[in-house]
């Protein structure tokens, strides 16, 4: 029974295994592997003993060693925060003074991972603190563990429970984001590009699970590119028309106990967030409220959850606000295309103010701070106008010219050809006879769903 628990205790150290700390994951079976990484220090040859080993309970001190909840013998008490590509000292506190009996008889080793040991040397006559010098390979982490070996009857090999374990991360690494995606729509997964300002030895998978947190979404890949340990491809699945947020914190984990950092991670001091929304197309509707076009309107965005501005006459407005408290009540908002839908190009000062203030006070607190000017036609002081009442001149990328009724297809299609993130839809649901307006939205929605476009006002309240 114990035996058997000795063994599940006990890790085996073979050629290039690192004994596996609590909450490092990045040596699982399947992860990127690199055997030069391990230097294992072996002082002395190791113990000759193999086959079956079973510990009496009457070797209080070994029981000490195995059990959990004992307290370990032996101890790093003092490792540098960082190295910088040169030798290092670490410093170890043995529970009872090893005299001078040299090391390769005392049961403890210490194992080093990307780096070796140069020497070792005792503080104190009575050898209770000794001083390793280890030299790390390269600028990479290094572990330094010290461990108990014991005889271990499964494989031909030697056992060891770890004893106490510390990291050295190399020198610092900056991280940043290339050119990182605007938004994303349904279709395409979304890839950005990682670099770091050295390489680092991280594992794939430890980068993946450990250094990313996505918000509406998820790492589904990260790959280096052309092999390289700095530039990393990563590839991010969008819940679809939500906005997804990636947290870069390589060092998440390391705050609460150092043993669970990951070694080459820890090395990344860079931490940053950044989103990326799903595309937004913003339909804007002119010259309405319509007694009948505005709620067909209205009945189409709703089918497809879409939410648009309505650039509204004010005498109209005036005329139907049952029309105007329904577009306020689901959801869209309200814009000022002014009272009786002149041109403002040429008009005197007072005019102006006059056509767009009493739209504005007509819409109360319902009013956003945008207006379009009637027939897209302005002058040079239309804009410094509108800025002086705190209104800003909307217009838009996408017009399709609806009002010259060419059929509700050709509208869908200049709808649709036309989509992209962060463009403005110019259509109008009143001023005519608007069912091609209408047709033709309902088939450009259809058509654009699988992109899954979020339909927002662009002017908000
Ligand atoms: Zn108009």
């Amino acid at each position: 029974m114990l035996g058997a628990a000795v063994t599940l205790i006990g890790f085996c150290i073979l050629a290039h295994w690192w004994f596996p700390m609590p909450g490092i994951d990045s040596r699982q079976p399947g992860a990127p592997s690199d055997p030069t990484a391990v230097s294992l220090l072996t002082p002395g040859a190791p113990p000759e003993a193999v086959g079956p080993h079973f510990i009496a309970e009457s070797e209080p001190a070994l029981m000490r060693l195995l059990w959990p909840h004992g307290s370990p013998p032996a101890a790093i008490v003092s490792s540098p925060v960082r190295h910088r590509g040169a030798d290092f000292d670490v410093t170890i506190r043995f529970a009872q003074p090893l005299g001078d009996t040299p090391l390769s008889l005392w049961p403890h080793s210490l194992v080093v991972q990307s780096g070796e040991v140069r020497t070792l040397a005792r503080n104190d006559p009575a050898g209770v603190e000794w001083t390793a010098t280890i030299a790390p390979q390269g600028r990479r982490s290094v572990d330094v563990g010290l461990v108990r070996r014991v005889p271990c009857h499964a494989l031909a090999s030697y056992c060891s429970a770890p004893l106490t374990a510390a990291t050295v991360p190399g020198p610092p690494v900056a991280a940043r984001v290339v050119e990182p995606p605007t938004h994303h729509t349904a279709q395409a997964s979304i890839e950005f590009l990682l670099e770091l300002s050295e390489p680092v030895w991280a594992g794939l998978q430890e980068l993946r699970d450990r250094a990313f947190q996505v918000a509406n979404g998820r790492v589904s890949g990260i790959d280096r590119v052309d092999g390289r340990h700095d530039l990393f491809r990563v590839t991010v699945q969008a819940e679809p028309g939500a906005d997804v947020a990636v947290a870069f914190s390589p060092r998440s984990g390391c705050a609460a106990d150092e043993r669970s950092c990951a070694p080459e991670l820890s090395r990344i001091v860079d931490e940053f967030e950044f989103s990326i929304p799903a595309a937004r197309l913003y339909l804007t509707f002119d010259d309405g409220p319509h007694p009948e076009f505005t709620p067909r309107v209205l009945d189409v965005l709703a089918r497809y959850d879409a939410r648009a501005t309505f650039f509204v006459v004010g005498s109209s407005a005036a005329a139907h606000p049952e029309l105007i408290d329904r577009i306020v009540r689901e959801g869209h908002t309200l814009a000022n295309h002014t009272w009786n839908h002149d041109s403002l190009a040429g008009i005197e000062e007072d005019e102006f103010f006059d056509t767009l203030a009493s739209t504005q006070e007509l819409l109360g607190e319902d009013a956003t701070a945008c207006m379009r000017p009637p027939y897209y036609s302005m002058d040079e002081h239309t804009e410094s106008r509108a800025a002086q009442m705190g209104l800003k001149v909307v217009m838009g990328e996408i017009r399709p010219r609806d009002w010259t009724s060419p059929g509700a297809l050709e509208i869908a299609n200049r709808i649709v050809g036309g989509a992209a993130h962060g463009r403005v839809v110019i259509l109008h649901d009143g001023g005519g006879e608007r069912s091609q307006t209408i047709e033709g939205l309902e088939l450009a929605l259809a058509y654009l769903q699988p992109f899954r476009y979020v339909y927002e006002p662009v002017c908000q309240s």
